[in-house]
Protein backbone atom coordinates (compact mmCIF):
# COMPACT_ATOMS: atom_id res chain seq x y z
CA UNK A 1 0.00 0.00 0.00
CA UNK A 2 1.45 3.30 -0.91
CA UNK A 3 2.47 5.56 1.95
CA UNK A 4 1.48 3.03 4.46
CA UNK A 5 4.85 2.51 6.73
CA UNK A 6 3.92 -0.21 9.37
CA UNK A 7 4.53 0.11 12.93
CA UNK A 8 6.55 -2.09 15.35
CA UNK A 9 3.35 -3.27 16.99
CA UNK A 10 1.47 -4.04 13.41
CA UNK A 11 5.30 -6.06 12.07
CA UNK A 12 5.05 -8.06 15.14
CA UNK A 13 1.97 -8.78 15.12
CA UNK A 14 2.46 -10.20 11.55
CA UNK A 15 5.33 -12.09 12.51
CA UNK A 16 4.76 -13.54 15.97
CA UNK A 17 0.60 -13.70 16.02
CA UNK A 18 -1.74 -16.52 15.77
CA UNK A 19 -5.27 -16.07 13.78
CA UNK A 20 -7.88 -18.23 16.17
CA UNK A 21 -11.48 -19.24 15.11
CA UNK A 22 -13.60 -17.10 16.34
CA UNK A 23 -11.65 -13.80 15.33
CA UNK A 24 -9.09 -13.84 18.21
CA UNK A 25 -5.91 -12.85 17.65
CA UNK A 26 -3.33 -14.07 19.90
CA UNK A 27 -0.36 -12.44 20.68
CA UNK A 28 0.75 -14.08 23.67
CA UNK A 29 4.28 -14.21 22.77
CA UNK A 30 4.45 -10.55 23.69
CA UNK A 31 1.87 -8.54 24.42
CA UNK A 32 -0.50 -10.62 27.04
CA UNK A 33 1.34 -13.62 28.88
CA UNK A 34 4.91 -12.98 27.60
CA UNK A 35 5.79 -9.76 27.38
CA UNK A 36 8.49 -7.78 25.56
CA UNK A 37 9.18 -4.25 27.21
CA UNK A 38 10.45 -2.84 23.91
CA UNK A 39 7.04 -2.97 22.48
CA UNK A 40 5.11 -1.93 25.07
CA UNK A 41 7.39 1.10 25.42
CA UNK A 42 6.77 1.74 21.98
CA UNK A 43 2.97 1.34 22.55
CA UNK A 44 2.58 3.37 25.14
CA UNK A 45 5.18 5.82 23.81
CA UNK A 46 2.38 6.38 21.37
CA UNK A 47 -0.29 7.17 23.99
CA UNK A 48 1.46 9.66 25.40
CA UNK A 49 2.22 11.00 22.45
CA UNK A 50 -1.65 11.25 21.84
CA UNK A 51 -3.23 12.61 24.92
CA UNK A 52 -0.54 14.50 26.31
CA UNK A 53 -1.99 18.06 27.96
CA UNK A 54 -4.75 16.35 29.03
CA UNK A 55 -3.57 16.95 32.82
CA UNK A 56 -4.08 13.12 33.32
CA UNK A 57 -4.47 12.11 37.24
CA UNK A 58 -5.05 8.75 36.77
CA UNK A 59 -4.54 5.80 34.87
CA UNK A 60 -7.71 3.03 34.56
CA UNK A 61 -7.38 -0.31 33.16
CA UNK A 62 -8.69 -3.80 33.79
CA UNK A 63 -7.45 -7.34 34.89
CA UNK A 64 -5.02 -8.63 34.13
CA UNK A 65 -3.53 -7.87 30.68
CA UNK A 66 -4.05 -3.90 30.39
CA UNK A 67 -1.95 -3.64 34.11
CA UNK A 68 1.32 -4.36 32.39
CA UNK A 69 1.20 -1.00 29.60
CA UNK A 70 -0.90 0.73 32.40
CA UNK A 71 1.65 0.93 34.69
CA UNK A 72 4.42 2.44 31.98
CA UNK A 73 2.12 5.27 31.32
CA UNK A 74 1.55 5.70 35.29
CA UNK A 75 4.92 5.57 35.95
CA UNK A 76 6.20 8.15 32.66
CA UNK A 77 3.43 10.64 34.06
CA UNK A 78 3.46 10.04 37.92
CA UNK A 79 0.12 9.74 38.82
CA UNK A 80 -0.91 6.37 40.40
CA UNK A 81 -2.74 3.49 38.33
CA UNK A 82 -5.99 1.81 39.25
CA UNK A 83 -7.40 -1.66 37.81
CA UNK A 84 -10.82 -3.37 37.85
CA UNK A 85 -11.19 -6.15 39.51
CA UNK A 86 -13.15 -9.07 38.50
CA UNK A 87 -14.17 -10.47 41.66
CA UNK A 88 -14.73 -8.89 45.01
CA UNK A 89 -12.23 -8.60 47.39
CA UNK A 90 -13.21 -9.99 51.06
CA UNK A 91 -12.55 -6.74 52.26
CA UNK A 92 -14.42 -4.45 50.67
CA UNK A 93 -18.52 -4.52 50.70
CA UNK A 94 -20.61 -3.60 47.95
CA UNK A 95 -21.41 0.05 48.96
CA UNK A 96 -17.76 0.77 48.94
CA UNK A 97 -17.42 -0.35 45.49
CA UNK A 98 -18.82 1.22 41.78
CA UNK A 99 -19.49 -1.43 39.87
CA UNK A 100 -20.64 -2.57 36.56
CA UNK A 101 -21.51 -5.87 34.34
CA UNK A 102 -19.07 -6.55 31.10
CA UNK A 103 -19.40 -9.46 28.91
CA UNK A 104 -15.86 -10.93 27.91
CA UNK A 105 -15.68 -11.50 24.19
CA UNK A 106 -12.48 -14.25 24.97
CA UNK A 107 -14.29 -16.31 27.24
CA UNK A 108 -18.19 -15.75 27.35
CA UNK A 109 -18.96 -15.00 30.26
CA UNK A 110 -20.12 -12.01 32.07
CA UNK A 111 -18.13 -10.61 35.07
CA UNK A 112 -19.06 -8.07 37.46
CA UNK A 113 -15.79 -5.89 37.65
CA UNK A 114 -15.58 -3.09 40.36
CA UNK A 115 -13.29 -1.00 41.67
CA UNK A 116 -13.35 0.74 45.21
CA UNK A 117 -14.86 4.06 45.54
CA UNK A 118 -12.06 5.35 47.15
CA UNK A 119 -9.86 5.50 44.27
CA UNK A 120 -12.11 7.41 42.03
CA UNK A 121 -13.29 10.64 42.56
CA UNK A 122 -15.05 14.25 40.70
CA UNK A 123 -11.80 15.96 40.54
CA UNK A 124 -10.16 12.92 38.27
CA UNK A 125 -8.86 13.06 34.53
CA UNK A 126 -8.78 8.97 33.82
CA UNK A 127 -6.78 7.58 31.09
CA UNK A 128 -8.41 4.43 30.23
CA UNK A 129 -6.23 1.99 28.94
CA UNK A 130 -6.66 -1.77 27.58
CA UNK A 131 -4.55 -4.76 25.40
CA UNK A 132 -7.90 -5.05 22.74
CA UNK A 133 -10.74 -3.63 21.66
CA UNK A 134 -13.73 -6.09 20.10
CA UNK A 135 -16.66 -5.37 21.27
CA UNK A 136 -15.92 -2.79 23.48
CA UNK A 137 -17.56 -4.37 26.37
CA UNK A 138 -14.44 -3.91 28.63
CA UNK A 139 -13.83 -0.18 27.58
CA UNK A 140 -17.20 0.70 28.06
CA UNK A 141 -17.89 -0.83 31.55
CA UNK A 142 -14.55 1.11 32.62
CA UNK A 143 -15.70 4.19 31.37
CA UNK A 144 -19.30 3.37 33.52
CA UNK A 145 -16.96 2.90 36.52
CA UNK A 146 -15.52 6.30 36.03
CA UNK A 147 -18.75 8.23 34.99
CA UNK A 148 -20.72 7.11 38.13
CA UNK A 149 -17.65 8.30 40.36
CA UNK A 150 -18.07 11.87 38.74
CA UNK A 151 -14.93 12.16 37.47
CA UNK A 152 -14.42 12.56 33.60
CA UNK A 153 -12.57 10.15 30.90
CA UNK A 154 -9.91 11.91 29.06
CA UNK A 155 -9.42 9.54 26.34
CA UNK A 156 -9.19 5.91 26.07
CA UNK A 157 -5.97 4.12 24.53
CA UNK A 158 -6.11 0.89 23.30
CA UNK A 159 -3.00 -1.23 22.12
CA UNK A 160 -4.71 -3.54 19.14
CA UNK A 161 -8.36 -2.58 17.33
CA UNK A 162 -10.46 -4.90 16.17
CA UNK A 163 -12.39 -2.35 13.60
CA UNK A 164 -14.41 -4.70 12.04
CA UNK A 165 -15.94 -5.36 15.19
CA UNK A 166 -18.70 -2.68 16.94
CA UNK A 167 -16.34 -1.63 19.55
CA UNK A 168 -14.63 1.82 18.34
CA UNK A 169 -17.99 2.59 16.54
CA UNK A 170 -19.98 2.18 20.10
CA UNK A 171 -17.06 4.06 21.75
CA UNK A 172 -17.33 7.03 19.20
CA UNK A 173 -20.90 7.41 19.07
CA UNK A 174 -20.64 7.46 23.24
CA UNK A 175 -18.64 10.68 22.32
CA UNK A 176 -14.72 8.83 23.88
CA UNK A 177 -12.04 9.94 21.96
CA UNK A 178 -10.33 6.69 21.23
CA UNK A 179 -6.53 6.51 19.90
CA UNK A 180 -5.68 2.64 19.33
CA UNK A 181 -1.60 1.93 18.24
CA UNK A 182 -2.76 -0.80 15.56
CA UNK A 183 -5.92 -1.37 13.62
CA UNK A 184 -6.84 -4.74 12.05
CA UNK A 185 -9.13 -4.20 9.28
CA UNK A 186 -9.60 -8.26 8.97
CA UNK A 187 -8.70 -11.19 9.89
CA UNK A 188 -10.49 -13.25 7.53
CA UNK A 189 -8.82 -16.27 6.21
CA UNK A 190 -6.31 -16.12 9.20
CA UNK A 191 -4.56 -13.16 7.37
CA UNK A 192 -4.16 -9.88 9.20
CA UNK A 193 -4.85 -6.49 7.21
CA UNK A 194 -4.32 -3.67 8.74
CA UNK A 195 -6.28 -0.72 8.41
CA UNK A 196 -3.48 2.36 7.41
CA UNK A 197 -2.56 4.33 9.66
P1 LIG B 1 -14.30 -6.20 24.17
O1 LIG B 1 -14.71 -6.00 25.60
O2 LIG B 1 -13.93 -4.93 23.44
O3 LIG B 1 -15.27 -7.05 23.41
O4 LIG B 1 -12.99 -7.06 24.21
C1 LIG B 1 -11.87 -6.59 24.86
C2 LIG B 1 -11.31 -7.61 25.80
O5 LIG B 1 -11.43 -8.95 25.27
C3 LIG B 1 -9.83 -7.35 26.01
O6 LIG B 1 -9.66 -7.00 27.37
C4 LIG B 1 -9.14 -8.66 25.66
O7 LIG B 1 -8.66 -9.25 26.85
C5 LIG B 1 -10.18 -9.56 25.06
N1 LIG B 1 -10.04 -9.74 23.59
C6 LIG B 1 -10.91 -9.34 22.64
N2 LIG B 1 -10.52 -9.74 21.43
C7 LIG B 1 -9.36 -10.39 21.58
C8 LIG B 1 -8.45 -11.05 20.67
O8 LIG B 1 -8.64 -11.12 19.45
N3 LIG B 1 -7.34 -11.60 21.22
C9 LIG B 1 -7.10 -11.56 22.56
N4 LIG B 1 -5.95 -12.12 22.99
N5 LIG B 1 -7.93 -10.96 23.45
C10 LIG B 1 -9.05 -10.39 22.97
Amino acid sequence: MVGFVMGELNRRIVTDGQVFPGDVLKVDSFLNHQIDPEIMHEITGKWLEYFKDREITKILTIEASGIAPAIIVASTLGVPMLFAKKATPSTLTNHDLYTTPVHSYTKNVTNEILVSKKYLSPDDKVLIVDDFLANGEAALGLADLVEQSGAEVVGIGICIEKSYQPGRQKLDDAGYEVYSVSRIQSLANGRVEFLSE
